[in-house]
């Protein structure tokens, strides 16, 4: 996955800095933009691998960056957030975005969330195949040809609609589902917006796959927005597979 490129836009000079540092240490070519402006220059003639895109930018709101970048192109965009904005993280997922990254963010969060953006842009792409092959991660093995959850030599039962919440944040594994997106994946289009269906069958899964419902291993909340399950164990170090 190196010499992938990444543009980041981002008008803090001391961010650019960090991620840039990160980034190329990683073999990323990175390219940088101050404004939006800028930024939607250089993604229409560069046509970055993924873009690293901050909401608070000098001349134009990051939403509408997505919004445009959307209207032709399915390029990862991760957008960078404050800590506390959970409704702004919502709008940029719900508008395309594939993920986020909240400030202040270490070296790991940052590659792991580009890792799992471009990794899940490029199965779309040219993978059909990869969905066949099991998920790990730990103890955890899920099985998407059998239908089947083990956790070591214990298989675990789910119900027709855990299993499916579990398959759409395994199959995503890495990055964060909006609860809205989960909804619609598990009960189709028409689903009902209200989370508590899902906070319940949240709550029996957690039940039954973690040692510590209350200290999650597997499956994370991200309050506010949805649910991330954590990283494919063989997407993090390939040589494993
Ligand atoms: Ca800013």
């Amino acid at each position: 996955m190196s010499k992938c490129s990444v543009l980041v836009i981002e008008d803090e000079k001391k961010i650019q800095a960090f991620m840039g540092k990160i980034l190329k240490r990683q073999e990323y070519r990175v390219f940088y933009a101050d404004t939006g402006t800028q930024g939607l220059e250089f993604i229409r003639s560069q046509c970055p691998d993924i873009i690293l895109l901050d909401l608070g930018l000098p001349d134009m709101d990051g939403d509408d960056i997505i919004r445009e970048v959307r209207s032709w192109s399915s390029i990862p965009i991760i957008v960078i957030s404050a800590r506390t904005a959970e409704r702004e993280k919502v709008i940029a997922l719900d508008l395309g975005a594939d993920d986020y990254i909240t400030k202040p963010f270490g070296t790991s969060e940052l590659l792991a969330r580009i890792r799992a953006s471009l990794r899940h842009s490029n199965r779309l792409r040219t993978d059909e195949s990869y969905y066949l092959r099991p998920y790990r991660h730990g103890d955890l093995i899920l099985d998407f040809s059998k239908r089947l959850l083990t956790i070591g030599e214990k298989e675990i039962h789910l119900t027709p609609i855990e299993y499916k919440i579990v398959a759409c944040l395994a199959q995503n594994s890495g990055k964060v589902i909006t609860y809205s997106s989960i909804l619609s994946n598990v009960w189709g289009p028409y689903a009902d917006d209200d989370n508590k269906i899902l906070r319940v069958n949240m709550a029996n899964i957690r039940r039954k796959i973690e040692t510590d419902p209350a200290q999650p291993k597997y499956i994370f909340t991200e309050v506010g927005v949805g649910y991330r399950m954590a990283e494919d164990e063989a997407d993090i170090s390939p040589k494993k597979r």
